[in-house]
């Protein structure tokens, strides 16, 4: 039961939706508009209007709506049979298609109508577009009809030409409209009223050829003031555009022109008729007919349909003052400057460049302040390094005595013997000349001893220069000899047998060797003399480096202290203070090289200084 009650369900469904198909079909036939231009509908300037219409029947198309399109093309086709011909052919045209509305474009396309609508669409309601509001218009209007006003009045083009040529005489009218009162009216009394002593040269009515002439040499203050032009006069045809382009080769002047589809062709502007506007007016004022308002409840009115607008290249070429330009103009074809057409680029690349060269100043301040700490470090590092030196030079104070203590008792036995000497009656000479020798000898020595000692202690700026290996690190053993033998520690040296050369500062290179030998000695003080041992070792190892190994017959370092050791400050050492490997570390690493420490396989410790050779040759 319930099947069969859902099948009628869907039968009835099926049924409405097809009659009422057939009732759409059957039902109110298809609207109708008729756009009746005065003017070929393919000039762009009549185009566009035809296109605004479409566009708000498209809008309004609940309802299907179709739109013809007539031609009268009148201003290229004057004269009774064309328009008698005219008749016949629409009058079989439509005879089968009923007109609803009329949107009759242009003033020429009104007075057609006028005459002859009832020969043709007697039944269509009329609304005029593209007509001024014209007491002489609105004369040639049928009963029950609308209008759509749209109008660039005389006084229009004048004040345009004022904004263009601000000190204008002189005017020269172009174009059949001047001479059409229902188009300008009577432009001359408005002329006369705005601008009493203006000149007018009205050519109007004069052909092509002599308009180009007559306009090629225009005084200073004149500008041209143009209406569409057709017809050259002498049988050519043109659309309004290519015969203004003609004019335009040919003058000195500015032109001011009416239509906007004109503007960036020739003319430098003025007040233009806006067609897509047109179009759109009268195309909604039909819609309204269409949707059962009678025409003649719709009172005309004044379209917004004319704006003034300027052609800015143009408006360079004549230097105008944009400033100067009517209230409200719009100003077309600007060519945007540099700044303006690259804005997004130029702000985008200022700001890499910007960050960019915030990054470097960034950098460069790091650079400068990673510089200056590094010179501070060195600084600090070089008056540690002097503190230590002093230090070591305090702890040899006793070796150095005795080492100076030497020569200076032999110079003095020498001198008080050869003292005695020259008391004798008869001094042997050669043997006091001898002693003056050893005297000599002695003293040099001596000062070697004084000039080792203040060497190492100046406090000078790092010197790097090639120096012979094996002699800096037995300058350091000699150094130490005495203190060696006051602590009873063998000091030894075994050079490598071939010369090495390095490049380094000779002070800083034999501080480091001294630290390592010092601390050696510290290391072996607590064995038996007869086991107190260091050893100084040089050689050539891989990779073009010279090695130089501190041995010692101590107890070694503790396996998990070897690179802790290095640290600054740190010591096991009751009086130590913790930085003579530090700064030796520093010393080395300044010079390209590499420190390390060990524990020898037969016992004690033994510390490696890397450093590269001089390149050869
Ligand atoms: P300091 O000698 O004033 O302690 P150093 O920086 O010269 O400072 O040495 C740091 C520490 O390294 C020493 O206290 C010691 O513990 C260890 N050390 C240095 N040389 C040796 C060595 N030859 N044998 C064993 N330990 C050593």
């Amino acid at each position: 039961m319930r099947i069969i009650t859902g099948l009628a369900r869907i039968l009835i469904v099926l049924l409405s939706a097809c009659l009422s198909r057939e009732c759409a079909a059957d039902g109110p036939r298809q609207r109708s508009i008729l756009v009746l231009e005065e003017a070929d509908f393919r000039s762009p300037f009549y185009s566009e209007i035809f296109d605004g219409i479409r566009a708000v029947a498209k809008q309004n198309g609940n309802i299907d709506t179709v739109i013809y399109g007539e031609s009268l093309d009148l201003p290229r086709f004057p004269g009774p049979d064309y328009e008698e011909s005219l008749v016949d052919h629409l009058k079989t045209k439509y005879a089968r298609r009923p007109i609803d509305v009329v949107v009759s474009i242009g003033v020429a396309s009104a007075k057609f109508l006028q005459k002859r609508k009832q020969d043709i669409w007697p039944a269509a309601l009329v609304v005029y577009g593209l007509v001024p509001d014209l007491p002489e218009v609105r004369a040639v209007f049928l009963p029950n009809t609308t209008a759509v006003f749209s109008r660039v009045k005389p006084t229009h083009l004048l004040t345009a030409a004022r904004a263009v040529v601000p000190n204008l005489t002189r005017v020269v009218l172009v174009g059949s409209a001047w001479s059409n009162p229902l188009v300008y009216g009577h432009w001359k009394q408005d002329f006369a009223a705005a601008m009493p002593g203006l000149e007018v040269t009205d050519l109007s009515g004069t052909v092509l050829r002599e308009v180009r002439k007559q306009v090629a040499n225009l005084p200073e203050g004149s500008a041209i003031l143009t209406s569409a032009m057709y017809s050259d006069g002498e049988g050519t045809y043109y659309s309004p555009a290519a015969a203004l382009t003609r004019i335009a080769e040919s003058t000195n002047r500015p032109i001011i022109i009416t239509s906007d589809t004109l503007l960036g062709k020739a003319g430098v502007g003025g007040f233009l008729l806006l067609p897509d506007i047109i179009g759109r007016e009268a195309g909604a004022v039909a819609m309204r007919i269409l949707d059962g308002e009678a025409p003649a409840s719709i009172p005309p009115f004044n379209g917004n349909n004319v704006k003034p607008i300027f052609d800015w290249r143009e408006l360079k070429r004549w230097n105008v003052d944009e400033s100067n330009l009517p209230a409200g103009s719009e100003v077309r074809f600007r060519v945007p400057s540099f700044w303006e057409q690259y804005y997004w680029h130029t702000m985008i690349v200022t700001g890499v460049l910007l960050t960019q060269a915030l990054m470097i100043t960034i950098l460069l301040r790091e650079r400068r302040l990673r510089f200056l700490a590094e010179v501070e470090a060195r600084q600090r590092m070089s008056e540690l390094a002097h503190m230590n030196r002093r230090a070591t030079a305090g702890e040899m104070s006793a070796s150095i005595a005795h080492e100076l203590s030497q020569p200076l008792a032999a110079i003095l036995l020498n001198a008080e013997t050869a003292g005695q000497m020259l008391q004798d009656s008869a001094p042997d000479l050669g043997e006091i000349s001898d002693m003056l020798e050893h005297i000599r000898r002695d003293d040099q020595r001596a000062s070697e001893v004084i000039g080792r000692l203040r060497t190492f202690l100046k406090r000078d700026p790092t010197e790097r220069r090639e120096i012979d290996l094996n002699a800096t690190v037995d300058e350091v053993f000699r150094f130490l000899s005495v203190q060696a033998l006051t602590h009873d520690v063998g000091l030894t040296t075994e050079p490598s047998s071939a010369g090495i050369r390095v490049k380094a500062d000779r002070v800083q290179l034999q501080q480091v060797i001294l630290n390592l030998v010092v601390n050696g000695m510290d290391a072996v003080a607590h064995l038996p003399a007869d086991r107190r041992r260091v050893v100084g070792r040089t050689s050539l190892a891989e990779g073009n480096h010279a090695v130089v190994s501190i041995a010692d017959s101590g107890d070694g370092i503790l396996a998990e202290k070897v690179t802790e050791i290095f640290k600054p400050f740190f010591t096991t050492k009751a009086q130590g203070m913790g930085i003579g490997l530090s700064i030796a570390r520093t010393i080395v690493e300044a010079h390209g090289g590499r420190i390390w420490a060990e524990n020898a396989p037969s016992g004690g410790a033994v510390f490696h200084v890397s450093l590269p050779l001089v390149a050869s040759g």
